[in-house]
């Protein structure tokens, strides 16, 4: 085997890019032992080792560019969680992909969903004008000077069919307790999150400052977010860059409403089901309990916890830009998931983000599974139980 040359600014490229704890790693190990690629076979699974992956860009050495090495990581942040040396690990995967997509070397599947980004505001090839399209018979209120929250309708919410069912649920449910919300429209652009961690840094800058002036401009205080990527990356990346704003996940504040009696769900579903934690609500964000206890509001006693939840929740390889990828049948981790749900004789599961909702209903059709086990969000039980 060719011995890999050792490149010092490569190596300093990467840290430039985000990568400011790579160097902290003592390469245990721990994190590919923990990664859940070790559950499924494959080609990804063979070539990707995030430990070694780290290692490379340590030294700056060729080698991590590969497709299936470098997009192969979901971000969801199990490793991350357990380092023992506290290694920022998404962030060195998203500066070691930021050093390559940057020099415009983006894989070819990535092209076109970076491509919408730049041209419509969001990477679904959504025209702008039809971004409130969701909101048909409705009645949603347009945010103005008085209204309390800016209602954020994730992207995928907003154009994907399925998961436009979510963005209706919410509003459905954020009328039934009188709250004052409204959006702002077909000025919004996506939130930008999976396009930073697919390394493209100058399109996420864009969208941000773009969203920034918006919400700014019209007097944005506090945001309700439909999906936990927006709100983690409202939350964690937006203040260094002038966006400050109080920001909560549907399910915190309809937590918080249950509590105060303006919200309760009389029609309970009577069906066995089962929560999927989202990794970017869940050990990404903290919010454990809220999904919970309104599941156990509107589900009563026939809500089943998973063997992997919580802090240990199996990812559904949506997030890092991974919804995007082409897995074949039989590598999924959402098909893991499904089958977690009915080893606990679930009949229904349930999640907390589009993203997830996307993967587990790809996984179960994959799986042949969808007469035994309904995927559906949170949203759509607690809609459906007002
Ligand atoms: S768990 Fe942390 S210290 Fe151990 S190899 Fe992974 S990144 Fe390095
Ligand atoms: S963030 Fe998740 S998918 Fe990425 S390397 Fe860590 S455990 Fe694996």
């Amino acid at each position: 085997m060719e011995p890999k040359n050792v490149s010092l600014e490569m190596r300093d490229y990467i840290a430039e890019m985000g990568a400011e704890t790579i160097n902290w790693c003592m390469q245990c190990g721990l994190c590919t032992n923990l990664c859940p690629w070790r559950l499924v076979p494959g080609e990804t699974s063979e070539n990707f080792n995030i430990r070694h992956m780290q290692r490379l860009g340590q030294m700056g050495m060729e080698g991590f560019e590969e497709e299936s090495v470098l997009f192969a990581c979901s971000t969801c942040s199990m490793c991350q969680s357990n380092c023992p040396r506290g290694v920022k690990i998404v962030d060195n995967v998203r500066a070691m992909r930021a050093s390559i997509v940057g020099g415009g070397m983006a894989p070819a599947n990535l092209r076109p969903i970076l491509g919408s980004a730049h041209a419509n505001g969001n990477p679904w090839s959504g025209p702008r004008e039809k971004r409130t399209d969701w909101q048909a018979g409705l009645d949603i209120p347009a945010f103005g000077p008085d209204t309390e929250y800016f209602l954020f309708v994730c992207c995928h919410s907003c154009y994907d069919p399925r998961s436009t069912k979510v963005a209706k649920s919410i509003a459905t449910l954020l009328k039934a307790a009188g709250v004052s919300f409204g959006v702002i429209g077909n000025d919004e652009s996506c939130c930008g999150e999976s396009m930073r961690k697919l390394g493209d840094e100058e399109l996420f800058q864009k969208l941000a400052q773009s969203n920034i002036e918006l919400f700014n401009g019209k007097g944005v205080k506090k945001i309700i977010t439909t999906s936990p990527h927006c709100l983690w990356t409202f939350k964690n990346e937006y203040p260094e860059l002038g966006g400050e704003w109080e920001v909560i996940h549907y399910t915190d504040l309809l937590k918080q409403l249950v509590a105060d009696g303006k919200l309760s769900f009389p029609k309970a579903a009577g069906k066995k089901v089962a929560f999927h934690d989202p990794c970017y609500l869940g050990r990404h964000s903290q919010v454990y309990d809220a999904p919970r206890q309104l599941l156990g509001s509107a589900a009563g006693g026939d809500a089943v916890e998973l063997g992997r939840s919580r802090e240990m929740s199996l990812c559904c390889a949506g997030g890092g830009g991974r919804i995007w990828a082409e897995v074949p049948m039989g590598e999924r981790f959402g098909e893991l998931r499904v089958t977690d749900a009915l080893d606990k004789g679930a009949v229904m599961l349930t999640t907390a983000c589009p993203y997830c909702l996307n993967m587990l209903t790809d996984a179960c059709n994959s799986l042949g599974k969808q007469d035994e086990l309904e995927i559906t969000e949170l949203s759509e039980i607690l809609a459906a139980a007002l």
